[in-house]
């Protein structure tokens, strides 16, 4: 199959604030939908708490996951996490937690705010394969220290997964292949990546302002923070940041699995019956089993 060179813009998603967990305003881009449009990527959601006046801060108390990955990324404050397995731990700015439900996981996310008073970061799910959904949990949580930073035309990246000129980010063996990077474009940076062109490809800019996906005609598409953009197919991903403007967004690419999905809240499976059957599970207490 031929794919076109660059990949341009096919929709930009004004995200939509939804409350989640215990009243938690969140702003969400898109969440589990059975048609699974951004296959792998299942849901994003930006949880930004600025306002004083938001006090206090309830966080997600003690829920569910099966047939998913989900990826906590902090900008500012920190989130407090405990679960099924006897996992605990802070990750603060920087820092990254990769959990694989597998299976089956309960846990509790309470985010907390920094010095400044604010939390912010973004919590990005992603599909397993049919094959994986029944596998074990596991967490890969990463420090901010070992997160690579690449300079790349005028761009400072955080690598956490996938590679980007030699480097690798610390994030492995994820069914996806995905790539995940937090990308900061300086005022007039031209930036340009090659992305597999079967993957699918979304950015979340979330601050400034910038050109999306330039094509050789030069054109692309102007949009401003905050605002998710789903690309088309192509090889070349490319952004472009104007003469007096920065930008900063969450870069993300990963492999379809071009599988049926099933979501209901916190789970995503292949079929209704396996829903039907994770929810007989929590009900008669097996659903969390012992590694
Ligand atoms: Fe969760």
């Amino acid at each position: 199959m031929n794919h076109p060179t660059y990949r341009t813009v096919e929709q930009v998603i004004d995200p939509k604030f939804v409350i989640e967990g215990a009243d938690v305003l969140l702003r969400r881009s898109f969440g589990p939908n059975r048609a699974n449009p951004y296959d792998p990527f299942l849901l994003f959601d930006h949880f930004a708490f600025n306002d004083p006046k938001d006090d206090p801060i309830r966080g997600f108390p003690t829920h569910p996951h099966r047939g998913i990955e989900t990826v906590t990324y902090v900008l500012e404050g920190s989130v407090r996490h405990r679960d099924s397995l006897g996992n605990t731990g802070v990750i603060g700015p920087g820092d990254v937690q990769w959990m694989t439900s597998g299976r089956g996981i309960l846990h509790e996310e309470m985010p907390q705010r920094g010095p400044e008073g604010r939390n912010t970061g973004f919590q990005l799910w992603v599909n397993l394969p049919a094959a994986k959904k029944m596998g074990q949990p596991r967490y890969q949580e990463v420090l901010a220290a070992n997160i690579p930073e690449v300079a790349l035309n005028g761009a400072r990246v955080r690598l956490v997964a996938g590679s980007l000129n030699g480097q690798r980010g610390p994030v492995t063996e994820i069914a996806a292949e995905p790539l995940y990077m937090e990308v900061s474009l300086e005022a007039g940076a031209d930036f340009e990546l090659p992305i597999p062109a079967d993957h699918t490809v979304i950015a979340y800019l979330f601050e400034g302002e910038g050109l999306f996906g330039l094509d050789e005609a030069g054109g692309g598409k102007f949009v401003k923070a905050v605002s998710m953009i789903i690309f088309g197919d192509g090889e070349r991903f490319t952004a472009q940041t104007g003469p007096a403007a920065p930008a900063r967004f969450m870069l993300m690419a990963g492999a379809p699995f071009k599988e049926p999905i099933y979501p209901y809240g916190p789970f995503v499976m292949n079929t209704a019956e396996e829903i039907q059957q994770t929810l007989k599970e929590l009900r008669n207490g097996t659903f969390v089993q012992a590694p």
